[in-house]
């Protein structure tokens, strides 16, 4: 049973922007997910998130695509990002994606893990906590995805002007997940293993929960510069990193 694994990847940060990342996405959906058992996505599969009603001919192609490998009996699940977490139901359904709860354990060939974007991880990070806060409310949702869609465009626009030059005036500890909250999460939720995304730092991280235990924590990598997907299997975990199509064999970390 080699062949049976279960692939998961996160922050493809998917906009018209860059037509090399949809492509090499697209090329993935065809056929590496086709063999799969099931793929999960951990939020910020979007850039920016306006309402499941955006118009822009990307978004169908992309649930086109999903909605595909789904037809082949290969599920797919989604988990809300810091980007993309107004994608609602409507979407969900034109994708054939399930959404998942912000936190969930799953079992993955007999070791339960824990899946999650990551941005609760990074509590250090106050003001995007208190963001986080405000925009989780329903009415306030609700509100937002209520306004005319020109408006919307518009917030989306801003919002990512802002996060591009938050990302470079803040200092890396508090972009990175906080160290203490990483065993705390993993005991609530009695895993020994955690994968997320977020950061944008691929790695492996061993660490001991408070008990003893030896744990897990894998760090998805973004798709800015290369496909980066994990691999579970029963032979192992994997992180594979590959050049997108368009562009040459350079890899950042
Ligand atoms: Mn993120």
């Amino acid at each position: 049973m080699a062949d049976r694994s279960t692939l998961l990847i996160a922050d493809l940060h998917l906009s018209p922007d860059r037509p090399d990342i949809t492509q090499a996405f697209l090329h993935f959906l065809a056929d590496r997910a086709r063999k799969a058992d099931a793929l999960y996505i951990l939020g910020d599969l979007f850039e920016v998130w306006i309402g499941d009603d955006n118009p822009e001919p990307l978004l169908a192609e992309v649930a086109a695509a999903i909605h595909t490998l789904t037809s082949y009996g290969i599920p797919v699940y989604f988990c809300h990002g810091n980007r993309d977490f107004l994608l609602k139901q409507h979407y969900a359904h034109q994708s054939g994606m399930q959404l998942l709860a912000p936190h969930t354990v799953v079992d993955f060939y007999g070791t339960p893990t824990l899946l999650m974007h990551g941005d609760s991880l990074c509590t250090l990070d106050l003001g995007y906590q208190k963001f986080r806060r405000w925009w989780d409310q329903p009415w306030w949702q609700w509100l937002i995805l209520h306004t005319p869609l020109w408006y919307r465009q518009h917030l989306g626009r801003k919002a990512r002007r802002v996060s591009t030059s938050d990302k470079m005036a803040k200092s890396s500890m508090i972009m990175d997940v906080t160290p203490t909250e990483v065993p705390r999460v993993m005991a609530q939720h009695q895993v020994q293993h955690l994968v997320h995304g977020h950061t944008h730092r691929p790695a492996v991280h061993q660490l001991q929960l408070q008990d003893g235990r030896e744990a897990w924590r894998y760090v998805l990598g973004d798709w800015y510069n290369q496909s980066a997907y994990l691999e579970v299997s029963h032979a192992g975990w994997h992180l594979h990193f590959a050049a997108l199509p368009s562009k040459s064999t350079d890899q950042t970390a």
